[in-house]
């Protein structure tokens, strides 16, 4: 196939069945900010026109998953389906312990508190929020190791998800018998989707092996991941998918997943382990938090749907047109101008509030007030990582210290929207943009202790 076809290959599927959407008059739009007090999360989501908030459980199922449902094996103990999940995740990552969880965050309360002791120190290229509040809740360190080009928004490092192997040797060499394992997250999600090459978890493996440490990967995208490593480094470019994720897992000692992601699903996850020192101890406790090991809190029906999805999301054509989307949205932006995190992510586009609206001073919040406007503008509904999120208050002098980026981010759920859907969100930001001086900052007027951002009320600044 010549490359020009390849760029205008349109959807891989074709619909069966539809949700209507529908675009509230700018009135109406006003008056839903006004109620949700400037805040995107109170916003009912049929309020909402494009919905970019997270690419977690918002994918589309396949008519194969709707069928796979059908299937369910409703059975307290020994449903046929967890065998089925249980070959499937075997066969793509080559673990032979699998523990079910109903998603990604319990695979972590499992690994956490049965490896972690309080004081102890995991490092991890960047640890997903879910990750950090994990390790922090049993007592740990939560070390986020990126390599140093991850930090600069210009530059087009191809692999900026990759952990700073320099450092980590040093971590594990003045820390011995502190560090219970070692995470890598594929891809980096908290650092704008960007991927780790297989040089890079080659090199983390060989320092975890250095120091007899075990390698666990946080597994989410890794679909997207292996993509990107076929793309990028050399000595794949020859690769199937499948075989570039077989490679990566045979480096690690077990991963953790959130189906909700790479999984195609709307819910479900899991922890998968090489040896079985920990495998006890897990499962007693899934037993007390979750359920019975042979479905860990998900219907039969889910376990099923979720083995179909880590087939389907391997699928090549679904692969170049799922990375191809997101990144056909990010050269309409770039083309017209507007500053966002380069390369583009696997799963979204990263606007940079601070240059996007240079006029509104980190007080006031720039990622979360351009937010806003692009709901105020078009009904499309993004998420804001920045102060509101990460801001931190000095504990002597009271004063919010501003985290080092303000991002607006884009999520693109799976299958859910056309092409055509995203050039009217690329026109949306793009007036946004050309009318950038008019959109003020916001100030908060109410917040919760920790969490802010899910619950904060804001006032409009004129
Ligand atoms: C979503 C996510 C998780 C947590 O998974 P949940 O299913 O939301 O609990 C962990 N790590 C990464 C990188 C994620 O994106």
């Amino acid at each position: 196939m010549t490359d020009d076809l390849s760029r205008i290959l349109p959807e891989p599927w074709r619909v069966k069945v539809v949700e209507p959407i529908q675009l509230l008059d700018k009135r109406a739009r006003e008056k839903h900010l006004k109620k949700a007090g400037y805040n995107l999360f109170a916003i009912p989501s049929e309020a909402v026109f494009i919905d970019l908030l997270t690419d977690s459980g918002t994918s589309a199922m396949s008519d194969e998953q709707w069928a796979a449902m059908m299937r369910g094996d409703e059975s307290y103990a020994g449903s046929r389906n967890f065998f089925t999940f249980e070959t499937t995740v075997r066969e793509i990552f080559g673990f032979p312990y699998v523990i079910p969880t109903h998603q990604g965050r319990v695979a972590e309360n499992l690994l956490f508190s049965t490896v972690l002791k309080p004081g102890q120190i995991v490092p991890n290229n960047t640890h997903f929020d879910t990750t950090r509040a994990n390790v922090e809740a049993n007592g740990g360190v939560a070390l986020d190791l990126v390599v140093p080009e991850a930090k600069a928004l210009d530059s087009e490092y191809p692999f900026k998800g990759n952990m700073d192997v320099v450092r980590l040797a040093e971590v594990l060499q003045k820390n011995p018998g502190k560090v219970p394992l070692v995470m890598l997250t594929m891809t980096n999600n908290s650092g704008g989707g960007q991927p780790v090459s297989l040089e890079n978890v080659r090199a983390v493996k060989a320092v975890c092996e250095k120091y007899d440490v075990p390698l666990i990967i946080d597994a989410c995208r890794f679909a997207e991941n292996a993509y990107f490593i076929r793309e990028r480094e050399e000595a794949c470019r020859n690769w199937s998918v499948i075989s570039i994720v077989r490679e990566i897992f045979t480096f690690a000692d077990g991963c953790t997943m959130s189906a909700k992601k790479d999984g195609l699903a709307n819910i479900g996850g899991f922890l998968a382990l090489r040896q079985d020192t920990w495998v006890q101890n897990v499962k007693n406790r899934l037993v007390l938090i979750e359920g019975f090991p042979t479905y860990g809190g998900l219907a039969g029906r889910d376990l099923e749907v979720v083995a179909r999805g880590l087939r389907e999301v391997l699928d090549e054509r679904y692969l170049q047109f799922r990375i191809g989307q997101v990144r056909r949205l990010g050269e309409r932006l770039l083309e017209a101008g507007v500053p966002l995190v380069r390369p583009i992510g696997g799963h979204a586009v990263y606007l940079d509030a601070r240059r996007f609206l240079p006029h509104v001073p980190p007080s006031q919040y720039p990622a979360q007030s351009l937010s806003v406007a692009l709901y105020r503008e078009g009904g499309v509904r993004s998420v804001e990582i920045g102060g509101v999120m990460f801001g931190r208050r000095d504990p002597k002098t009271g004063q919010e210290i501003a985290p080092e980026l303000e991002l607006v981010r884009l999520t693109i759920p799976r299958r859910v929207y056309s092409n055509t859907h995203l050039d009217y969100v690329a026109h949306v930001v793009i007036e946004c943009f050309r009318n950038r001086e008019a959109i003020r900052g916001v100030r908060i007027v109410k917040q919760a202790p920790f969490l802010r951002h899910f619950t904060a009320e804001f006032e409009a600044l004129a």
